[in-house]
């Protein structure tokens, strides 16, 4: 079978996803399958690296380029149902977990590792999510929502609205984004004009949501397709304030406590939860179900990532390998679950 790992991409994430393509092409089964890295530079053009049957270098260059290593392609130069081939798109936030792409697979008809397009566009869509999450009673903060049309016409009536059903401080986050891009927190009326202005330079719609007062981080892995499997949760150790863009991919200073220090019953609510989530939005593949925990014990979902970190170091691969699943045997249950769900569908 040929693996085409798919990475980089027109991103805030794209350096991180080349960190993550690199750690599945180290783990993935040569002998049975051979892979052919796809880089998608920070412009949107692929580059095609070389066909590789045998594990590279762990410090092979990834970043491909016409000039030296690599070979401009189109999708359809890669891609092929007549081919024996299974994508694994290793690509962060817009444009890679957002059903964008996935409905390019389906268009080729070609099978995919991780979530379709319903599940990768609602679980982006952090407007959407929220909704579908109280449609199945999962426990989330209160919210209100905004367009650019009601914040351009007047910023004022914009910051009423948001004002007569939340209290300070909130959390304002551009609808469809990832790696906190664009989310600022707003203790006041004037803040959170400025904390609306700089969300909706990423989006046409925001989300604007209560604050939860110093959470506890709770994150969840789950895997499958019909039959869904939930990991132990794990916790981010992580010092004052939000878990920002810097504080995810730059500072490098959040430690993971896996599994977390949780009592056995809202373990159990986690991962009940978890499912829920995965399952109202069309999981498949993978996804991390992320929580916030009050001092009180009160828990409230906040996300679903489709595409999470996937870096040897990340919370995902981290947490099968506690529940008991190695690394390469996770890559190989992903592959053989994007196979699944295709061939059902022939
Ligand atoms: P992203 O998709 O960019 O990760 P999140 O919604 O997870 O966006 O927000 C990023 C971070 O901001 C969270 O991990 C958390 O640290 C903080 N945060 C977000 N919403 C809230 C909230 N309602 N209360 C407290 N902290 C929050
Ligand atoms: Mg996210
Ligand atoms: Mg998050």
């Amino acid at each position: 079978m040929e693996i085409i790992v798919l990475y980089g991409g027109k991103s805030a994430e794209h350096d991180i996803s080349v960190l993550t393509a690199a750690s599945i092409i180290q783990h993935i089964q040569y002998g049975t399958h051979n892979v052919t890295p796809v880089y998608i530079d920070i412009n949107g053009h692929w580059f095609a690296g070389p066909n590789m049957s045998e594990k590279p270098a762990a410090d092979i260059n990834l970043r491909f380029n016409q000039a030296e290593n690599g070979q401009a392609v189109v999708p359809t130069d890669i891609l092929s149902e007549d081919k024996d081939q299974v994508v694994f798109p290793a690509l962060h936030g817009p444009n890679g977990e957002d059903g964008t792409i996935q409905g390019l697979f389906e268009s080729l008809n070609v099978a995919y590792v991780g979530a379709g397009v319903l599940a990768s566009a609602a679980g982006m869509d952090k407007i959407v999510s929220k909704h579908l999450f109280n449609q199945v009673g999962l426990p989330q903060v209160p919210f209100a929502t905004l367009n650019a049309y009601e914040w351009e016409k007047d910023a004022d009536a914009a910051v009423a609205k948001v004002t007569e059903s939340l209290s300070y401080p909130v959390f304002v986050k551009p609808a469809n984004m990832g790696s906190s891009v664009g989310i600022s927190q707003a203790t006041d009326d004037a803040e959170l004009k400025a904390a609306l202005a700089l969300a909706f330079r990423f989006d046409r719609r925001v989300l604007v949501e209560a604050s939860v007062e110093n959470p506890r981080e709770v994150e969840l892995a789950v895997l499958g397709n019909e039959e869904v499997f939930v990991s132990v949760p794990g916790e981010l150790g992580k010092g004052q304030g939000f878990y920002d863009y810097d504080e995810k991919y730059i500072n490098n200073s959040t430690e993971m406590i896996i599994p977390a220090k949780i009592d056995d019953e809202t373990v159990a609510k986690l991962q009940a939860y978890a499912k829920e989530a995965y399952l109202v939005l069309d999981g498949s593949g993978l996804s991390r179900a992320d929580f916030f925990l009050t001092q009180e014990g009160d828990i409230y979902i906040n996300e679903v990532n489709t595409l999470p970190g996937f870096t040897q170091f990340s919370m995902y691969p981290s947490l099968w390998e506690a529940s008991g699943k190695g690394f390469d045997d996770l890559i190989e249950e992903l592959i053989q679950l994007a196979l699944n769900r295709y061939n059902k569908k022939q």
